[in-house]
């Protein structure tokens, strides 16, 4: 099967684009060339050249639309979707989720910064991390931004700034519920090998602990079970497991009026994959809730879920342009595009499989040719494909990697000190830009020659 003539030939669902491989705009004219947003891709790039992101603004905003309608429709209490920003943290992105009345969660204070220049309310943004610095509690205190602890550590340094500070603040608590998910299955064990949260047996004690405390009022529960999953099981035990903890808390004077599920509902990257819809996925979660609820007589909970790469994957594509390539005989054909490891490093770390076609003629498939597509970077795993069906192409031509708006930019590096890609967003045929392209004289800012080197030289 021929991966580019199947995948772009599908109808696309416009109301969960997490289970389409392109964005919900994407259309291809008459010549044959590749448009999302209404705006030329290869326009974008003689524009704003090669590599670049871009992002689709009506996938984002169908997305975000997509779990506000599921939570009011299977929710019958209050809710609030936030947003995993670590998945692509941006002033453009906190801006936008903001807009739709998302919150956000955020791990340091670089996304909380982020966050809060973006416009996101500080109350409807949480504080997550395993290690977090005192620097970044002090600064989430302050802002009155809501702190999720994960462990003893942290609840230690809460309580202790919180006297210093003489200030009250409300937490939620992370736990593992003993659920674990692998894309394509889940297992659960009694107690779950992971660096985030508390065991749920050690819950007990931290309600005592917790209840001893000044300042520090317990008012919310997390948990978050895995990313990229395909299942729902996993989320409808979830719920269950969830309000037998608020009940667990309660014995200890605990109140618990909000429930944060986490995120993880995967995305279709490619043929093979077959995710629920965002409709299904809140279904899940909203009705393990309310049936638990409902058998224990509790009023329904604030129900809080985290969505992160369902929400902007699927919206983001990266255009790279073609270079070298290299013939192995009986073997196969490199090709080579001017970016790779560095600004989508998901391949080499997790040998993460995308779609891709040509951006001019991309249901060209007069060709059987199979290219392994290579990134520029000094490391043989630095390849994006193993065997791409691609039709004819040539040195110049562009390609578009589908599914790259979550997890590339916000982890991307400047590894061979290769300066990161501008990002476009696209909208109605216009196209603006949320991200500068990086120049390699940016990438000196942070060295430092001490002066008796300068002296020598
Ligand atoms: C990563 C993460 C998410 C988002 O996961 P996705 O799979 O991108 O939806 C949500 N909550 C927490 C705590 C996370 O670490």
């Amino acid at each position: 099967m021929n991966v580019k003539t199947s995948f772009l030939k599908n109808k696309i669902n416009e109301d969960s684009p997490n289970k389409n491989i392109v964005p919900v705009t994407t259309t291809i004219n008459s010549e044959h060339k590749l448009f999302i947003g209404e705006c030329s891709l290869e326009d974008l790039v003689s524009k704003y050249d090669s590599p670049l992101y871009v992002l689709d603004e009506i996938t984002l905003r169908n997305s975000c639309k997509a779990y506000k309608k599921a939570l009011e429709k299977y929710y019958p209490g209050p809710s609030l979707p936030i947003y995993a920003s670590k998945a692509n943290s941006s002033i453009f992105m906190s801006n936008l989720i903001a807009s739709e009345g998302f919150g956000l969660d955020a791990v340091s204070e670089g996304e909380l910064l982020t966050a809060l220049k973006g416009g996101v309310p500080n109350e409807k943004i949480v504080f997550h991390g395993n290690n977090k610095s005192d620097k970044e509690i002090e600064f989430a205190i302050k802002n009155n931004i809501k702190v999720i602890v994960d462990n003893d550590h942290d609840l230690k340094r809460l309580e202790e700034i919180s006297n210093s500070f003489n200030h009250d603040i409300e937490i939620m608590v992370r736990f593992t519920p003993g659920i674990e998910c692998h894309t394509h299955e889940y297992i659960r064990t009694g107690s779950f090998d992971s660096k985030f949260g508390f065991g749920i047996e050690s819950l007990g004690r931290l309600f005592e602990v917790i209840s001893k405390t000044k300042h520090i009022k317990l008012t919310g529960l997390h948990a978050h079970i895995g990313s990229q999953i395909f299942e729902l099981d996993p989320h409808n035990d979830l719920g269950k497991i969830m309000v037998d903890v608020i009940l667990q808390a309660k014995d200890f004077g605990h109140n618990i009026k909000e429930l944060n599920v986490g995120g993880g509902l995967g995305i279709k990257y490619t043929e093979e994959d077959d995710p629920p819809s965002i409709d299904e996925w809140i279904k899940t979660v909203s009705l393990s809730v309310v049936k638990a609820c409902d058998k224990n007589n509790l009023n329904l909970p604030i129900l809080m879920c985290e969505p992160g790469r369902s929400i902007v994957s699927t919206a983001g594509v990266t255009i790279y342009k073609i270079g070298s390539f290299k013939e192995i005989p009986g073997i196969r054909t490199y090709l080579s595009v001017d970016g790779g490891m560095s600004d989508n490093p998901r391949p080499i770390t997790y040998q993460s499989k995308y779609s891709a076609c040509l951006v001019n003629n991309p249901l060209n498939s007069n060709s059987k040719n199979k290219y392994t597509v290579a990134g520029k970077h000094c490391e043989s795993g630095d390849v994006l494909f193993k065997e791409l069906e691609l039709g004819d192409c040539k040195t110049g031509d562009l390609i578009c990697v589908f599914g790259t708006g979550a997890y590339n930019n916000s982890m991307s590096s400047n590894y061979n000190r290769i300066p990161k890609p501008a990002a476009i967003l696209v909208c109605n045929g216009e196209a603006e830009i949320i991200q500068k392209r990086e120049s390699p004289h940016d990438l000196l800012k942070y060295d430092v020659l001490p002066d008796r080197f300068i002296k020598q030289s």
